[in-house]
């Protein structure tokens, strides 16, 4: 099942080679040791998401750069790449936050390998292109909360067939005539079963997500907040929102009428690393809710959430 859920997924992308793992923690652990990046090494990555990037770079050793984003896409800001580049650079993991795609051409210019984190974004698609195929690699994740799942899982993808074989080697462990440090990070037959089905559903899953992202925007449209950006190929992992003000009280209101609201991003990236210069990051932290949006969502849901919404806020 395994095996047919990596070529149903490479059938997907339009061609190239996968391999399941266990997790998208996994996925990112696998692909930086199969690009060979130890300590020594340094790894951009954006500060505003979750913490799984920035333990997969721990784990190798290398350092991890977390670096602001832009305040309108929440993605990474490539000019702000651009200042962190050296010669230890060896890498940047690039999500697709919240389902809309990075700035794939600038960050692209700036000639370094690139891990684009697909985690938040399976399905989605970057000027007609599929997320995943523009960089080095990809990683995706199966958790149960993501765009399709397997319980827990995740995917490295790539057109390079040297990399994913190397993944394929680090990925387990038994039946090895020679000993290296392997891991444990296969993916099972019963969630490659289900992933093989919920594939065959994504498309499904993404149009049901945009249609509710379409009845939001109408309801908030002369509200004073930032919306999400208005991009077609943008699939709405989350549907977050900018309230302009700290979002403290009003996600505790929410909540209370049963409206489950959260920050987006639990804590940003350089605060433990005791950064200071992420400020659109850190203002993103306080400023932006997300409203629940996923496909079993039923219209009287919506409309109680946008309803609740608009007394509360
Ligand atoms: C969920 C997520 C991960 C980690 O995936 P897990 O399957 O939970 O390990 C990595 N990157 C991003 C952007 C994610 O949203």
């Amino acid at each position: 099942m395994v095996y047919r859920f990596e070529n149903a997924f490479v059938k997907k992308m339009g061609g190239g080679y996968a391999a399941c793992t266990s997790s998208g923690t996994a996925a990112l652990h696998l692909i930086l040791l199969a690009m060979g990046i130890y300590s020594g090494d340094e790894v951009i990555i954006p500060s505003f998401v979750c913490s799984a990037l920035l333990n997969a770079v721990n784990y190798t050793g290398a350092s991890p750069v977390p670096v602001d984003i832009n305040p309108l896409t929440y993605n990474i800001d490539p000019e702000e790449v651009k200042k962190h580049v050296n010669e230890k650079t060896r890498a940047i993991i690039v999500p697709h936050i919240f389902g809309a795609a990075a700035d794939m051409d600038s960050l692209l210019a700036l000639d370094i390998p690139i891990i684009e984190d697909c985690a938040q974004a399976v399905g989605g698609t970057y000027k007609k292109k599929q997320l995943g195929t523009l960089g080095h690699a990809a990683i995706f994740s199966f958790y149960a909360t993501k765009v399709m799942t397997t319980g827990e899982g995740g995917m490295v993808f790539s057109f390079s067939d040297k990399l994913i074989d190397r993944v394929k080697k680090l990925r387990e462990y038994d039946n090895r005539e020679d000993y290296e440090i392997r891991y444990n990070y296969k993916m099972t037959d019963i969630q490659a079963a289900m992933g093989l089905v919920q594939l065959s559903r994504l498309d499904d899953f993404i149009q049901k997500r945009k249609n509710i992202a379409v009845q939001y925007n109408s309801a908030f449209k002369n509200i004073d907040i930032q919306l999400p950006e208005q991009k077609k190929d943008h699939i709405y992992f989350r549907y977050v929102i900018n309230l302009k003000f700290d979002t403290a009280n009003t996600l505790k209101h929410l909540k209370n009428k049963g409206i489950m609201c959260e920050r987006p991003v639990y804590t940003p990236l350089h605060r433990p690393l005791l950064l200071k210069d992420c400020i659109q990051t850190e203002k993103a932290w306080k400023q932006t809710i997300s409203i629940p949006i996923y496909p079993s969502l039923t219209k009287n849901d919506i409309n109680r959430i946008i309803q609740t919404f608009k007394e509360t806020y």
